[in-house]
């Protein structure tokens, strides 16, 4: 499923849009209705889309996945206080490594009293 594409797609023209979306399309902070002329589709791939959409009444983001499988389309979302540039932004950095994490395990263990000296 193609939601939206500004280039040409199966459904014509970058231009055309499809008149409905059956998911989820209310906020679920405030219960508007998204504008769906403002979702912005971020990563397309292997049948599963990211999207970012902001609600026009309380500025809320959500960041969905909408991925179609063999038995439908799933969508999951999550609230963001991320903006659109700073998803990509996100995105683009590199997962972080098992050796990191041991990294800052062994420098925790090196410090005495670590979390006390937190507060
Ligand atoms: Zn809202």
């Amino acid at each position: 499923m193609k939601i939206i594409g500004n280039s040409s797609n199966k459904f014509g023209s970058g231009d055309n849009k499809p008149d409905k979306i059956r998911i989820d399309a209310k906020c679920p902070v405030c219960g508007s209705l998204y504008d769906f002329g403002l979702l912005d589709v971020i990563q397309e791939e292997d049948g599963s889309t990211l999207m970012y959409i902001k609600c026009t009444v309380c500025q809320s983001a959500a960041l969905s996945i909408v991925a179609l499988g063999a038995f439908g389309i799933k969508v999951a979302s999550v609230l963001t206080d991320l903006e659109r540039d700073e998803v990509t932004r996100f995105q683009d950095e590199s997962s972080i490594k098992s050796e990191e994490v041991l990294d800052i395990h062994e420098a925790l263990e090196l410090t005495d009293n670590f979390l006390n000296q937190i507060d």
